[in-house]
């Protein structure tokens, strides 16, 4: 087993906010991040890739690890099930990276209750005109399913001040800025630089 706990920095936002794009650049331009491939019942959307997008299974197999206790957490969300398996964060502290999240409202909270040092982070559009336009560009879908993702995206931005920081998603250059400086930031705490300081203080006092 790892002594490498990884920090675990959770994003959530409305569906068409921006995360994925928005972790997708991030994980290409920070070292030692590791993507949290969640589990889902919903079907793939084109270019999504199995795997490294999403795990996608049947409700059954969802169940199955339900059942099993293989996730940390799980939810359902727009009418599909949704969940992150324990052997993602194990695989992060294995390769001494931290686990990036993207997650929905209660995911977040469900993981901000298990990690209390877990640092969320809320990404909203910059109005609901560029929503819509965000979530129709993604591709074809049916009229109800946009219809549901606007819908709950109101009630999801009402949570915005549970977060310990928020991106609004208008220049996607700055937004994948806003979030390397929030990662790194939290790589600089205190109480992670603590066993290092620790080794740098002992250094002053050579007799002991
Ligand atoms: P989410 O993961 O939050 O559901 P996506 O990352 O899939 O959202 O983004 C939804 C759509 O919006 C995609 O087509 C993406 O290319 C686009 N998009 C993301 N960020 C921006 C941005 N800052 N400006 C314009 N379009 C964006
Ligand atoms: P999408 O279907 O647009 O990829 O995701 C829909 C919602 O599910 C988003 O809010 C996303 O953050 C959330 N989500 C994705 N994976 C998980 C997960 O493993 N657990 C939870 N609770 N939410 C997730």
């Amino acid at each position: 087993m790892s002594s490498h706990l990884p920090i675990v920095i959770v994003v959530s936002g409305p569906s068409g906010a921006g995360k994925s794009t928005i972790l997708q650049r991030a994980l290409v331009e920070i070292p030692h991040l590791r993507f949290s491939v969640s589990h889902t019942t919903r079907p793939p959307r084109p270019g999504e890739r199995e795997g490294i997008d999403y795990h996608f299974v049947t409700r059954d197999e969802f169940l199955r690890l339900a059942v099993a206790e293989k996730f940390l957490e799980s939810a359902e969300v727009h009418g599909q099930c949704y969940g992150t398996a324990r052997a993602e964060y194990a695989r992060a502290a294995e390769d001494r990276s931290d686990l990036l999240l993207d997650l929905d409202v209660q995911g977040a909270e469900s993981v901000r209750a298990k990690f209390i040092d877990a640092v969320s982070v809320f990404v909203l559009p910059p109005s609901y005109e560029h929503l819509e336009r965000r979530l129709r560009s993604r591709g074809p879908t049916d009229e109800a399913a946009f219809a549901r993702r606007l819908a709950v995206a109101r009630e999801e931005l009402e949570l915005f001040p549970k977060y310990d920081y928020a991106i609004i998603n208008d220049d996607l250059d700055e937004s994948v800025e806003s979030l390397k400086a929030i990662i790194r930031a939290a790589r600089c705490r205190t109480s992670r630089i603590e066993p290092a300081a620790r080794k740098i203080l002992s250094t002053f006092d050579p007799g002991k």
